[in-house]
């Protein structure tokens, strides 16, 4: 190996585990940091951060890069090719936007998040219009200074997030799922057979749904020799070192489902990162999730295609007899698969259901390109996100709580995030069809609770590779199809028309 590339390793290596300083630190201000620690954890992080953020964008990181970029023998390998190619872009991003305007992104984002919160409790979005509206205009500037091969400036956002991505692609995949789906789902909400999700709305005590969670969890494969599970108010999965990922979960009274599927969705998350080869190459991008849209497709695997699916409640259900007594004693299989798959129009994305959620996601994609299109005011967004949500979900949204001001993405600055969310269900559905068609046991074994085929294939096709693959073309290699609607249209249909007895 060259001495310009093991130097360029440790460099970023070093860059990455003051980034590692600073998760733990997060995740600790997020679980059991005493409140008045708040101040001074600010300047803990933000030193962290500066020092990692130096380290990263430091004038020989790029005098190295262009020695390796020179060094043909050493590009002859494919994968450190591919780490060499990643480390570039990385470093172009990390060095494209001027100190100022991350600056003034950070402190227009910070006063942001404050007006939203107050928007949204007065359902107010003419409150939060002016201060969105320079977030607005300093994204389109970092757009601008981060540039796209397209000219689209939100090619640039959607890029950051999930590499090689663009709208008008985007747009091509969501066009076909569009029509699709509103179809079915308005087939579901006029069926006479609607289904019952009383079943598992029970009071069951905390201790004993952590229990079953956590058998849950570690029937999945999840290693908590290497992780633990915490609770938060919002679950969240921190991959912050090799040997470290920690998930967060959190209970409620009313169900054990809700709960459940947020274990499963940070779990699925927490398999990738236990899965990727950071042991023996941390630091080098062959050892990082792929893209968003990639982690995404991990989490909602578990939670929605295993955790919804008959096979896995075979099993699921009399562990949840054995870990709750007596709430479910009465329940049978039936019930509960059907209580796991109720469809139902709801206003808020975070609260759909399956087949409704994309719907929710497609919402937000059109109207924020348009937005940094410049082909929609913001004057204009409730108006406009009203009458779309009407003829896609088929309801009048009563309030701009229920409607553009629920999500915090924007006050971020988060543009070009949200088609993340969808792509990952998309791959999801791909990746459950191919790993059946290479397994056609998986299912019968998954009815015994032996998850482990699954997780193997996982292991083998996607967490293998690290960032040596693009998302999509990593998609086209492990399931030999392009990414298309079609296995998700299947997996719904195939599951909702006899559920609904459509
Ligand atoms: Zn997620």
């Amino acid at each position: 190996m060259s001495t310009a590339f093991s130097e360029l390793v440790s460099k970023i290596t070093e860059a990455q585990t003051l980034g590692s300083i600073g998760s733990l630190l997060s995740w600790d201000q997020e679980t059991y940091m005493p409140a008045a620690a708040a101040g001074f954890r600010a300047s803990q992080t933000s030193l962290i951060a500066a020092m990692a953020h130096e380290r990263r964008t430091s004038a020989r990181i790029g005098e190295l890069l262009a020695a390796c970029e020179s060094d043909k023998a050493l590009l002859a390998d494919a994968a450190v090719a591919a780490d060499v190619r990643e480390m570039r872009r990385d470093y172009d991003l990390a060095t494209k936007l001027p100190t100022d305007l991350v600056a003034r992104l950070a402190k227009i984002t910070s006063e942001a998040q404050e007006v939203w919160k107050e928007a949204r409790a007065k359902s107010d979005f003419e409150h939060f219009r002016p201060t969105l509206q320079k977030v607005i205009d300093l994204t389109r500037e970092k757009a601008l200074c981060i540039g796209s091969p397209t000219g689209e400036p939100y090619d640039a956002l959607l890029d950051e997030y999930e590499p090689g991505m663009t709208a008008a692609r985007v747009e091509a995949i969501f066009t076909p799922l569009r029509a699709r789906l509103s179809a079915l789902v308005a087939q579901v909400c006029s069926s006479k057979h609607q289904l019952d999700a009383s079943v598992l709305k029970k009071k069951v005590p905390v201790d004993q749904q952590q229990a079953f969670g956590l058998e849950v969890l570690k029937a999945m494969g999840f290693d908590l020799h290497a992780g633990r599970l915490d609770v938060t108010t919002h679950p969240f999965c921190s991959g912050m070192a090799p040997g470290d990922t920690r998930l967060t979960t959190r209970y409620t009274s009313e169900s054990i489902l809700e709960p459940l599927y947020g274990t499963m969705h940070e779990g699925g998350h927490g398999l990738y990162e236990q899965g990727l080869p950071k042991s023996d190459r941390y630091g080098r991008p062959s050892a990082e999730a792929v893209s968003l849209g990639m982690h995404e497709s991990q989490s909602r695997l578990w939670e929605n295609f295993v955790g919804r699916s008959r096979a896995f409640w075979t099993w699921a259900l009399p562990t949840a007899k054995r870990c709750c007594p007596p709430h479910f004693d009465a329940v049978t299989l039936d019930q509960v698969y059907a209580a796991a798959n109720v469809v139902q129009r709801s206003f808020i994305r975070v609260e759909a259901d399956e087949a409704t959620y994309n719907l929710h996601i497609m919402l937000r994609f059109g109207l924020e390109r348009a937005i940094m299109n410049g082909d929609l005011a913001l004057k204009d967004l409730p108006g406009e996100w009203n009458k779309q949500f009407k003829s896609l979900l088929g309801v009048d949204v009563p309030d701009d709580r229920r409607g553009c001001l629920q999500d915090v993405h924007w006050s971020f600055g988060l543009i070009g995030y949200f088609p993340t969310y969808t792509l990952g269900n998309l791959y999801a559905a791909q990746f459950w069809e191919a790993a059946q068609r290479a397994m056609p046991d998986m299912l019968s074994k998954m009815e015994r609770g032996d998850l482990s085929g699954l997780l193997n294939w996982l292991r083998s096709n996607i967490h293998a590779h690290g960032r040596r693959y693009r998302a999509e073309e990593l998609c086209q290699r492990v399931t030999g199809q392009p990414l298309s609607a079609d296995p998700l249209m299947r997996h719904l249909e195939g599951k909702l028309k006899p559920l609904y007895k459509i």
